[in-house]
């Protein structure tokens, strides 16, 4: 079968190839890209075959279902998935670790054993070596001045830019530009980001708020004489490869179970912000693997949950800082993905085209009046596959003590807060599960706690035997605060500044 890509908000049959939809990034008319058809997978194929596999070779069987042979050739295909996933601590890259708490059916998959400690690495790593695989394969011998490069611009408020920056480090033809709000990320965010020797990344330390530095971030990409110059990219979080990249682990994890055995039952609990994690378990979902169901779990920045109790997408006043800042949103971009399938699925024979129109509509009126509605037979949908939870900050600080002081096996398993929000939802679940006894629960860790060191403390500190240093450091973090530190000082948030200063990096960079 041939895989092409359309996207969310068309209302015409065109496609494009999977190297557009990857390198282009959002659909010319704002939508995202989709998969023209979710491949299936029979039980058979599952349970008898995928289940005795590596991680990366599960990655290479799923990914060839979505990415054309003749776009990547299989072999090409394997070293990048190889080379991804080499960068990882774990021989297992995500991890299972099976039966936290003695007679709980807590399992946690453990996403954060890539370069940066957390799991967006899992897809940016990925997604870093296929950029430059397009790239170089386009460029082929070209001298310098001839080569095409790409530009990536982003934005942190924290976490995010040290799994984009170590995703393109050293990458050919590709420079990386992240803007962070002086004085607002945490010490070891700014070592991990500011001590990367590879010339092609440069920070940006802008006086300000991540706000003002989002705002410059979306202008560069709007000013189009910039864009044509550098040709200005971004990793941001709704690039469909970084969707892909993540379907792998619920496919290993849920083995990591089952075995062959179809029968065991399975939910997910997924710490979610802009969607994407959850979503490609949705994606895993449909190509047939037999969860029953998805645990969408938000901080007190719970659009998602509203929205599946009400119907209505709406976009509350402020963002607010949580202990989970990596889930600190208004809008969960990625969601638009899951509303085209249920608006999809409402429709006689499955139409693309009128699915498309509707998405339009809808996202057309959240721009115009903050919020759209829609039907009860949708939500009645979504259920099919989704539940969710929300969870407070102290209850977040509440959880990581009670997981320190229960914990079995590891005993004093240290959750970071954001997989403290994942871990309390799955309780809360538990809870309404009438057969909780027979369900496996997978709560999904999104990052180390070391990088979350405030939250840590504050719910552990008054545990004598405990010691952040001792107990949670890893010794290559600590090792970072004694390199140099490369960081380009920006006195004002002022987009002119950054272009300028953009422009002058890029010509020490010599690419
Ligand atoms: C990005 C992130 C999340 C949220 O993931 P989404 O794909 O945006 O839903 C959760 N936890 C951590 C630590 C993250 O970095």
């Amino acid at each position: 079968m041939s895989q092409t890509y359309r996207s969310s908000r068309s209302a015409s049959p065109e496609t494009v190839s999977f190297e557009t939809a990857i390198i282009q990034g959002l659909g010319k008319d704002g939508g995202l890209f989709i998969p023209s058809a979710i491949p299936q997978v029979s039980q058979e194929t599952m349970f008898s075959q995928w289940s005795k596999l590596s991680f990366q070779d599960l990655a290479f069987e799923i990914m060839k279902l979505y990415v054309n042979e003749s776009e990547i050739p299989h072999a090409d295909l394997k070293d990048l998935i190889n080379k991804s996933y080499s960068t990882f601590r774990s021989e297992e890259v995500t991890p299972l670790n099976k039966n936290l708490i003695e007679g709980d059916n807590i399992n946690i998959l453990e996403l954060f054993h890539g370069p940066t400690y957390a799991f967006k690495d899992v897809a940016l790593q990925f997604v870093g070596n296929l950029f430059e695989y397009f790239l170089n394969r386009g460029n082929g011998d070209l001298p310098k001045e001839q080569r095409k490069k790409i530009t990536v611009v982003g934005a942190t408020s924290g976490d995010t830019g040290s799994a984009a920056i170590y995703g393109l480090r050293g990458k050919k033809d590709i420079s990386v530009f992240i803007l962070y709000p002086t004085g607002r990320i945490s010490p070891i965010q700014e070592e991990q980001m500011t001590t990367v020797p590879d010339k092609n990344v440069q920070t940006l330390s802008v006086k300000g708020t991540f706000d003002n530095c989002q705002d410059i971030v979306k202008a560069i990409f709007a000013d189009k004489e910039f864009n044509e110059n550098h040709n200005v990219g971004a990793v941001n979080s709704i690039n469909w490869a970084r969707i892909l990249a993540q379907i792998t682990y619920y496919f290993y994890s849920y083995f990591k179970i089952s075995g062959s055995n179809p029968d065991i039952k399975i939910k997910f609990v997924v710490p979610s912000g802009n969607f994407g994690d959850i979503l490609a378990g949705y994606f895993a979902k449909k190509m047939g693997l037999p969860v029953q169901k998805l645990v969408i779990a938000t901080n007190e920045n719970d659009i998602l949950d509203r929205f599946l109790k009400s119907g209505d997408y709406a976009r509350s006043g402020d963002v607010k800082a949580t202990l989970s800042p990596a889930m600190d949103i208004l809008i969960s971009s990625n969601f638009e993905r899951l509303l085209w399938y249920l608006a999809r699925d409402q429709l006689a024979n499955g139409d693309d085209i009128k699915a498309g129109e509707i998405l339009s509509k809808w996202f057309s009126d959240l721009k115009s009046q903050g919020k759209f509605s829609v039907g009860p037979e949708v939500i009645k949908a979504a259920l099919v596959d989704f539940d969710s939870e929300r969870v407070s900050d102290p209850e977040i600080l509440e959880t990581i003590k009670q997981t320190y002081e229960t914990s079995t096996s590891p005993k004093n398993y240290i959750l970071d807060p954001h997989t403290a929000v994942g871990v309390k939802a799955v309780y809360n679940q538990k809870a309404k599960d009438s057969n909780s006894k027979d369900i496996q629960y997978i709560s999904l860790s999104t990052a180390h706690p070391a990088k979350f060191a405030s939250a840590v403390d504050a719910a552990l500190r008054n545990y004598s035997a405990y010691s952040f240093e001792k107990d949670v450091l890893p010794a290559d973090l600590k090792k970072l605060s004694a390199l140099p530190k490369k960081i380009k000082l920006i006195e004002r948030a002022d987009i002119e500044l950054i272009k300028a200063t953009i422009d002058e990096e890029l010509s020490k960079m010599d690419l």
